[in-house]
């Protein structure tokens, strides 16, 4: 018996992957059928249903799946799902599909055919109360409001059977782990209470910090990155492996941490895409989800501590997994060591921090950045980075 939290809503991870055996006959079939191009995030949501990131789900949202989920983060049956998961396209595609055909749902960036879906509804939407709803604002320029307004016309639902992992699980090899391996893994560990760390970045020493926080009180951390499209500017999932690993060989117990990644695209939904995360880390096995300011927030549409305070507006069974709630860290010169807004009660100007911007100036300028910011280790490796650019 696992002493772990089980899957969202069902006993067993439920990847949508076809079983290997069947996967070629599937694929032959799956030529023969209407081609439908998706966009990076319907690309990405497939790979999530492959590995079972998106258990108990079996497909994208019916309109009553998209409105309960919207309105009162509640499916038509009654599973809490926080962010609708759905497969938008244009009208003139939609229009040369029949409710009940099969078709081929293609990734046209690598031109493979991702998963074979029943059609089994075609809705519109009301887009604005999506994006009011889930996002908090109806302002274009929010890039997850951005692209729910930029999206098809008309939704496609049905059952998916996913027939590639997608490109990352290749590109990724060992860090693509998927929920039923972590979950061994936590099990060899003897572990049963697991935080997850959510990142998109190399980690420092607040990050670190964080981590310690929950290693403190539970068995492990999972460090679980987003692996998946980059915005200009990001650092690539190879540089940040190597840069998190570091830490993690120099800084941590053995045995305390695990590193992962999975294929997701951000939405930047702030609060609701925190409880998203919650929902994906509680199929991954983990009992905790770590959850810093403003958690998968972007520019100003959300308050601090609105992705903290969203988990406490939950009615009782909704999620297993909880919010590990902790406030911004870092390095305090008179605390001498590392401290939170919570546990420091002196003036900022004691706080050793580092702007984004201030830091990669430094970093691909090859000047210094103090060790009470960075691991040594860490900033090592985020500048040979640099330099290779500038090269
Ligand atoms: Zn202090």
């Amino acid at each position: 018996m696992s002493k772990l939290v089980p899957p969202h809503g069902s006993d067993e991870v439920m990847p949508l992957l076809i079983p290997e055996a069947e996967r070629a006959e599937v694929l032959k079939f799956a030529q023969t059928l209407k081609k439908v191009p998706l966009r990076s995030r319907e690309v990405s949501d497939i790979s999530m249903f492959a590995m079972g990131a998106y258990t108990p789900l079996e497909g994208f949202m019916g309109h009553a799946d998209w409105k309960g989920v919207c309105e009162n983060m509640k499916t038509a049956s009654g599973l809490f799902w926080p962010i609708p998961i759905t497969c938008p396209v244009d009208k003139e595609i939609a229009d040369s599909i029949n409710e009940g055909e099969e078709v081929a749902l293609v990734d046209p960036e690598t031109d493979t055919i991702m998963a074979v879906m029943e059609v089994s509804e075609k809705y519109y939407i009301d887009k604005a109360l999506e994006a009011a709803n889930v996002y908090r604002t109806t302002d274009p320029e929010h890039p997850g409001v951005k692209s729910v307004m930029e999206q098809g016309e008309v939704n496609l639902a049905g059952k998916v059977r996913a027939l590639s992992e997608g490109q990352y699980a290749e590109k990724y090899g060992e860090l693509f782990v998927r929920p039923a391996e972590s979950r061994a893994m936590f099990a060899e560990r003897g572990w049963s209470q697991v935080a997850a760390f959510q990142t998109r970045n190399p980690m420092h020493r607040s990050h670190e910090h964080l981590a310690k926080i929950a290693v403190e009180v539970l068995d492990g951390v999972f460090i679980h990155q987003v692996l998946g499209k980059l915005k200009p500017g990001d650092i690539p999932a190879e540089v940040r492996t190597k840069a998190i690993q570091a830490m993690i060989d120099n800084y941590f117990v053995p045995g305390t941490v695990i590193q992962a990644g999975y294929p997701i695209e951000m939405r930047y939904a702030g609060p609701r895409e925190a409880l998203l995360h919650a929902v994906i880390r509680q199929n991954f096995g983990c009992s905790h989800l770590i959850v810093g300011r403003d958690h998968a927030g972007v520019g100003d549409y959300y308050g601090p501590f609105d992705a903290q305070d969203i988990f406490d507006e939950l009615w009782d069974g909704a999620l297993i997994t909880q919010p590990l709630k902790i406030d911004i860290t870092f390095y305090c010169k008179k605390c001498d060591g590392m401290a939170t807004a919570k546990t420091c009660p002196h003036d900022k100007s004691e706080r050793v921090t580092i702007s984004g911007t201030e830091q990669r100036r430094r970093l691909a300028a090859g000047e210094p950045i103090p060790p009470e910011f960075s691991r040594p280790e860490v900033v090592k490796i985020l500048q040979e980075y640099y330099a290779s650019l500038n090269s």
